[in-house]
This record gives C-alpha cells, structure tokens and sequence, in this order.
C-alpha cells in the first residue's frame, strides 16, 4: 500500500493558491518593467524640456552676442544708423529674454543688470570694452547654464549630442570674441602683446571646443562642423587671426575682417541651428519609440498573462472535472455494488490513463464476482445449480407467482439403485453418470427452468410458469434417461416426483408435496413418475 502524505488542503485548494501565488508574481513583475519603462519615459520627456530650455538659452546668447557688438560700435560711433540699430536689437534681445522660462531666467545674474548696463551704454557712460566685458560675462554665464544643463540630464540618450552643442556654442562665442578684439585692433591700427595673449587663448579655446564638438557630435553634426571648418572664407579666417598674431603679413581693412569674421560666425550658427533642430527631432523619435515599446510591453506582458490565466484556469477545470468524474464513479460502484460501472474515456492524458485503470480495475472485479457467484451457485461435477442458489431463485419465483400467478411446479428426481452403479463400475464412473443424466435433462428442460442438484444422486427442477403439466415433463424426462445409454453401463433409470405451487404455498410446503411423490415413486417400484398436488392427491406413473 502506498503511503499517501497526510494534508489539510484539498487539490483544489492548491490549485487555486498556486494560480494566485502565479497572478501576483505575474502582476509585481509587470508592476516593476512599467515603473521602470515609465521612469525612463518621464527622464526623456524631462530632456526635452531641457532641450528647449537650452535652445531658448542659446536663441538669448545670439541675440546678446549681436547686441554685444552694436553696444561696442555705438559706444565708439554713435550715428543715427547705429542708434537705430541698438534699439531694434535690444527689442530683439528682450524677446528672447522673454523667451526663456523663469525659472531659467532667475539663475543668471549677470542678466538683472542689463536695464543698469543699457542705461550707461545711451548715455555714453561707459567704456566700449566695459559694455564688451559685461555682455561677455552674462554669455559666459549662460553657456555654463545650458552645459549644466547637459551635464545633469537623467538620462543617457541624447547627452552626448546635448554635450557637443553646447561645445559648440562656446566655439562660436569664443570666435565672436575673437572677432571683436581683432576688430578693435585693427580698427586702432596696432595690437599690443596683451592682447595678442587675450586672442591666443581665446583661439586656443575655441579650437577645443569646436574639437569636442566634432568628436562629440552625431556623425552628420560632425561632419557639418568639419565642412565648416574647410569652406575656404572659414580657412581665411582662421589666415588673418594668425597673421595678426605673427604680425607677419597684411591685414585687411577692420569692416573686411568683420564681414569675414561674421560669415564664418554664422556658418557655426548654422550647424547649431541644425544640431539643436536633429537633437530635437531624434529626441520626439526616441519618445515615440519608447511609447510604442511601453505599450508593446504592456501588450505583450498582459497577453501572457491572460494566456497563463487561461491554460491554467482550463488545466485546472478539465483535472477537477475529470476528478470529479473518477470520484462519482468510485462512490458509484461503493454504494451499489455496481461492476459494470465504467467510465468513458474521452483524453489520453494522464486523467484518461486513471480512468482507463478504473475501468480495468472494474473489470477485474466483474470478473472476479461472476467467478464468486459462480462458484457459490453451482456444483462443480454436473454443472447444475446448488441447493443455496436454489433457495435464492426459487424465492423469486415465489413472489412472482404469489403476485402475477402463471404457476410454478417441482421436479425432483433420483437416480435408482445408484449405490449399485458405483459398487459395481467404481466411484469415477458414478461420476460420469451424475454428468450425463445432469446433460441430459439439460436439453430437455426449457432454458428458463432450473436444475439443481439438490445431494448425492438426486436432483430438483425449478419449473416456473407451470402448472400440474409438470409431470408431462418429468414423463419425458423419465423415457429420456431409461433410453440414453450410459458408458456401455446397463439401462439406468430414475425415478420423480412432481409437485406446483398453490397459494399459501411455501417452499418447506412445496418441498414436501414434491418429497412424498418422490418418495411414492421409488416406493412403487421405481423408473416412475408421480405427483402429488395440494387440491386432488392425483397419481401418474409413467407408461412402462
Ligand atoms: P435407490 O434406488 O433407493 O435410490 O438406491 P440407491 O442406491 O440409489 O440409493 P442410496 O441412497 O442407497 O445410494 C446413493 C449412492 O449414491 C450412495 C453414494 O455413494 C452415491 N453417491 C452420492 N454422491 C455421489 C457422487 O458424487 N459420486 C458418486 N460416484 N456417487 C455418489
Ligand atoms: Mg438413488
Ligand atoms: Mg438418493
């Protein structure tokens, strides 16, 4: 016997935690690639506010740059050109200030005091190289802003490009720079040493930051910013900052310069124009991406979920159905005994396989019942019912007959002078004989009377539906005995007694009927027929 382990819980019961326990596993992980997925969302939609927050910076650095220059060239010539000149770009830049967000706006301090600086440039209160070095300042201050900018991004995309704009937007400045102090030099006609070392590190800065930048940037800015650098007025310029610095050649005239200097200002502006333009375009693509993977993610993750729901919710209902099933029938078959009971097998799974076992385990059984019934029915030697299967149907035949009538009579006979049979051809012949005479009747009986041997040498037929015409029957049965011939053995006889039922017959009451014609039989001499009946004592013997 196999030891099952002892359990509180039912399978069911298991079943349907473990499919919780599966569900809210299933739940916290689609819980955490969300949260994650959606953090990452929120950092790239957080970048692109930083990357219009440095656009509106760099716009405002453009706009203070030119107003930086026409400061300067009013400050020296203050025609009515260049008057008009400063206050349309001072509406200009007041746009762009506007332009930036406030919070952004609040950090640069340097910009509070523009009002102030305006105020000395239209009165002429100040040095040209003071209103110079107070824009450049605030430049400055807005370049470190946007690189802080770039540096604190959250996110990993994108920054490296985000990194060499702003490297680009120091090139830029550093050659507006550059062009404002040769400008002046060669306005004046001469450039000190001092200022040779002011332009020697500004060009210094500005290579390496147009450097950066071309490292730094995306193959298509960088490529740009390479083709910048190669356009041939680019190339003079950088021609002219040298020969200045060398002092080892012509210069041009100071508009000349300006005018190349600008060109080549404007073609990096440009590039910065078109590297903020592709940052923003890559950055709206990367969104769009990601919510399309959010929601194939969350697509994908619910699909599994409500296909694991589904196989496990129908693998569940199919083995508690088939369970159920497999319990029915066992219960079945305890309280009614019933071995025929099988189940139908529809799946050759593993349920299939336990109720095929059930249905083999019934047959089993069946089998071994019919042999049971079979063994405590019958005699084993002539094949003839035994006496307690005897009681058994004959019970029946009683109720039947006491509700429905139709009659129902008794046979019993006894083979004569058997005793001799067996002194005189041995034990194992009186066997065969018992066979015989038990075949023998057999085909004479109908198939619905009943044989029994009731002891020794002696039988009983069960005649249902018949009446007092049973010694019709124990007539044939009595010619057919004498005239078979048995092993060569001399005429064997029998000799019956008849009796049928009459109501308020029991079988102690019939039995005894059937008994005493027996008994008369032998008693008058055997090889005979006689009845007794309840009503009218009738005798019949046979014909010899
Ligand atoms: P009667 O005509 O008066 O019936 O005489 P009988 O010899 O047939 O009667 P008795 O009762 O004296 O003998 C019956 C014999 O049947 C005795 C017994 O040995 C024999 N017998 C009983 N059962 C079997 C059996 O199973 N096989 C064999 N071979 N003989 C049996
Ligand atoms: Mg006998
Ligand atoms: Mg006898």
């Amino acid at each position: 016997m196999t030891l099952v382990p002892h359990s509180q819980m039912t399978i069911k019961a298991k079943i349907v935690l473990l499919g919780i326990l599966a569900i809210a596993s299933l739940s916290y992980i689609l819980g955490i690639r969300i949260l994650t997925d959606g953090r990452e969302h929120a950092a790239k939609l957080e970048f692109v506010t930083r990357l219009e927050t440095a656009e509106q910076l760099s716009g405002l650095v453009h706009e203070l740059q030119k107003e930086r220059g026409i400061s300067a060239g009013y400050l020296v010539i203050r025609s009515p050109a260049n008057t008009s000149l400063l206050y349309a770009q001072r509406t200009t830049t007041d746009r762009a200030i506007e332009r930036v967000e406030d919070s952004a706006r609040s950090g640069l301090e340097y910009l509070h005091q523009l009002a102030e600086v305006r105020q000395k440039v239209s009165g002429n209160r100040m040095e040209p190289a003071a209103s110079f070095g107070y824009y450049t300042q605030t430049i400055t201050e807005i370049l470190d802003q946007i690189d802080t900018l770039a540096r604190d991004s959250k996110t990993t995309i994108l920054t490296q490009d985000l990194g060499a704009y702003v490297h680009l937007l120091y090139a830029k400045e550093y050659l507006g720079q550059i062009r404002a102090s040769i400008n002046e030099s060669l306005s004046l006609g001469t450039i000190d040493r001092e200022r040779v070392a002011v332009v020697i590190r500004l060009l210094d800065l500005h290579q390496f930051n147009s450097k950066i930048a071309k490292r730094e940037a995306s193959p298509q800015i960088g490529g740009a910013i390479g083709a910048v650098l190669e356009q041939p007025q680019v190339r003079q310029t950088f021609a002219i900052i040298d020969t200045v610095l060398s002092g080892s050649g012509p210069v041009p005239p100071a508009d000349q310069w300006f005018t190349i200097a600008t060109y080549s200002i404007d073609q990096f502006l440009a590039v910065e124009i078109e590297s903020m333009r592709l940052l923003r375009q890559r950055a709206a693509d990367d969104i769009a991406a990601s919510e399309r993977n959010l929601l194939f993610d969350a697509g994908v993750t619910l699909a599994a979920a409500l296909a694991l729901i589904f196989f496990a919710a129908s693998a569940v209902m199919s083995l508690l159905r088939a369970l159920n099933v497999l319990v029915t029938h066992i219960e079945h078959t305890v309280s009614t005994q019933d071995f025929a009971n099988r189940i139908q097998v529809h799946n050759q799974d593993e349920m299939g396989q336990l109720s095929h076992n059930f249905n083999d385990l019934m047959s089993i059984a069946e089998h071994l019942i019919k042999e049971k019934d079979y063994f405590a029915s019958t005699d084993l030697l002539t094949g003839a019912y035994n006496r307690y299967r005897f009681g058994e149907l004959f019970e029946i035949e009683l109720q039947r007959v006491q509700r429905y009538g139709g009659g129902l009579a008794l046979i019993m006979f006894d083979i004569d002078h058997f005793k001799y049979v067996n002194d005189r051809f041995g034990h194992a012949t009186g066997d065969l004989v018992l066979k015989d005479v038990a075949n023998l009747v057999r085909k004479v009986i109908r198939a619905n009377d009943v044989l029994v041997r009731w002891g020794g040498e002696e039988f009983m037929i069960l005649v249902p539906h018949t009446g007092e015409q049973a010694a019709e029957l124990a007539e044939k049965l009595c010619v057919a005995v004498e005239s078979h011939h048995f092993h060569n053995l001399p005429t064997i006889t029998a000799s019956f007694g008849v009796s049928s039922y009459t109501p308020g017959d029991t079988l102690e009451s019939l039995y005894a009927r059937t008994d005493e014609a027996l008994y008369r039989a032998k008693n008058q001499g055997r090889n005979r027929v006689r009845a007794v009946f309840a009503d009218s004592i009738g005798e019949q013997s046979n014909t010899n």
